[in-house]
């Protein structure tokens, strides 16, 4: 059975960027009858927080992913622990005592000499006896792991055959002084653990692999299937970061945006597809293959966003929206005939709420021409009214006044809506209704 993960740290919102991943996992679950864990990786206490973990669930089931498993690092310090106990014991994890300012200048001199700045390894030539002098001056240890000086290949979902040339790498430090993890350890404890099939995140995460691999093995577990899918970016070519808050889903959501829009962009930009408006997550799972995913940045206009969801909403059936409708204040017994009448002028559901305000009033009427609104108000026909009433009514008075074309129309749009532009007043004029229709023809304010 698959298992996959979406593993994000609760220390932002999550933006749009890293709606690609959660979705590409989440899909690939649909696409082969497999589960989906959600991980919170929160080994950093000091910038994960509990409203974050909390927005990262709301922002899923947003997105219309609902985790059949959850994980939180914080509550598996005891495993990790574990594991870095049987490195040590395997001699693949060390104490290294060196500053900051110390590897910096290290750092700077083999620069200097045109060697590549990787760790020397100088903590491994250190004695017993050098190790407690360092202690004893209050020096706590950082722990760095042990890499084997090969190139680690595997068979990438997404990039096909992939290496990295392990050789080239510093040894990564997996535990802090002070302690804590960094990303490195945990995340392979939890996958190993957990049971995780194929590990699909960012190719940002390419180095990490190389080095986590090792770990895997060190460890005795089995080694997922990775996939490294290109990144989103602007179209300019800059990365979203979640510290901007840069397209939070939080933000978009609250713009009013469908998330089959946001899921649409995320996913489609950058594959094989054409960025289209893909309503269901089934539809999307079929579309998506990660051997096709493209490898250069998915570079995406945010204004596309707008397209898509227009794209959404004139397509969106009534029984969908009518819960929607109800909580924008519209009244169900007409809901429906102010669906039909809006949907196709409607870029968000949330306009719908302005054309109700149109419909209900008050607006305040725009007179113009005045005599073919005398006429209009002369001959406007008696309730009940219909979907045939415009038609009837405007071919009647353009008969008595000669008006026709946009001099017909433009001065009854303006006296019963306000505005110049705006839905088939022959799906408005049955909802304003003729009480109000005649008021507005009048000039008042209703
Ligand atoms: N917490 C890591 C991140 O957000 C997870 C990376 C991974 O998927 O392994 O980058």
């Amino acid at each position: 059975m698959t298992l996959v993960r979406f593993a994000p740290s609760p220390t932002g919102y999550l933006h749009i960027g890293n709606a690609r991943p959660a979705l590409l996992n989440a899909l690939f679950a649909r696409k082969t009858g497999g589960q989906f864990l959600l991980r919170l990786d929160d080994t950093d206490a000091e910038r994960s927080t509990e409203t974050f973990a909390e927005a990262i669930r709301e922002d899923l089931a947003w997105l219309g992913i609902e985790p059949d498993l959850f994980a939180r690092q914080s509550e598996r310090k005891a495993q990790h622990d574990a594991a870095a106990d049987r490195l040590r014991a395997a001699g693949r994890l060390y104490p290294c005592y060196e500053t900051q300012e110390e590897l910096e200048r290290r750092r700077k001199r083999q620069l200097g000499r045109g060697q590549p700045p990787i760790y020397d390894r100088a903590a491994l030539q250190l004695t017993a006896e050098d190790r407690a002098a360092l202690e004893a001056e209050g020096r706590r240890p950082h722990w760095r792991f042990l890499l084997d000086a090969r190139t680690v290949t595997w068979d990438d979902l997404v990039r096909g055959p992939a290496h990295v040339d392990c050789a080239s790498l510093s040894d990564p430090v997996l535990i802090r002084a002070d302690g804590s993890y960094l990303y490195t350890l945990p995340s392979v404890v939890d996958d190993a653990e957990l049971g995780i099939t194929h590990v699909i995140r960012g190719e940002d995460h390419v180095t990490n692999t190389g080095v986590q691999v090792q770990i895997f093995e060190a460890l005795g577990a089995a080694v997922p299937v990775f996939g490294h899918h290109n990144l989103l970016t602007t179209a300019d070519g800059e990365g979203l970061s979640k510290r901007l808050g840069h397209l939070s889903l939080r933000g978009l959501r609250e713009a009013g945006y469908e998330p089959a829009a946001v899921r649409s962009l995320a996913v489609l930009t950058g594959s094989a597809e054409s960025v289209r408006a893909v309503p269901d997550l089934d539809t999307l799972a079929s579309l998506v293959d990660l051997g096709e995913i493209s490898r250069a940045p998915a570079r995406f206009d945010p204004t596309e966003l707008d397209g898509l969801n227009a794209r959404l909403v004139h397509a969106m059936p009534y029984a969908e929206v009518a819960p929607r409708l109800a909580d924008l204040g519209i009244p169900p017994e007409t809901a429906e005939a102010f669906w039909m009448a809006v949907q196709p002028n409607l870029g968000r559901v949330s306009e719908a709420r302005d054309w109700w305000q149109v419909v209900a009033g008050p607006i305040n009427p725009v007179i113009t021409e005045e005599a073919v609104i005398a006429a209009a108000r002369e001959i406007l026909p008696p309730e009940p009214f219909g979907p045939e009433t415009w038609k009837a009514w405007t071919t009647e008075i353009r008969s008595r006044t000669g008006a026709k074309g946009r001099g017909l129309f433009m001065p009854l749009r303006l006296a019963l809506t306000g505005l110049e532009h705006g839905p088939d007043l022959a799906g408005l004029l049955p909802l304003i209704g003729r009480d109000r229709a005649a008021r507005r023809l009048a000039g008042e304010a209703a």
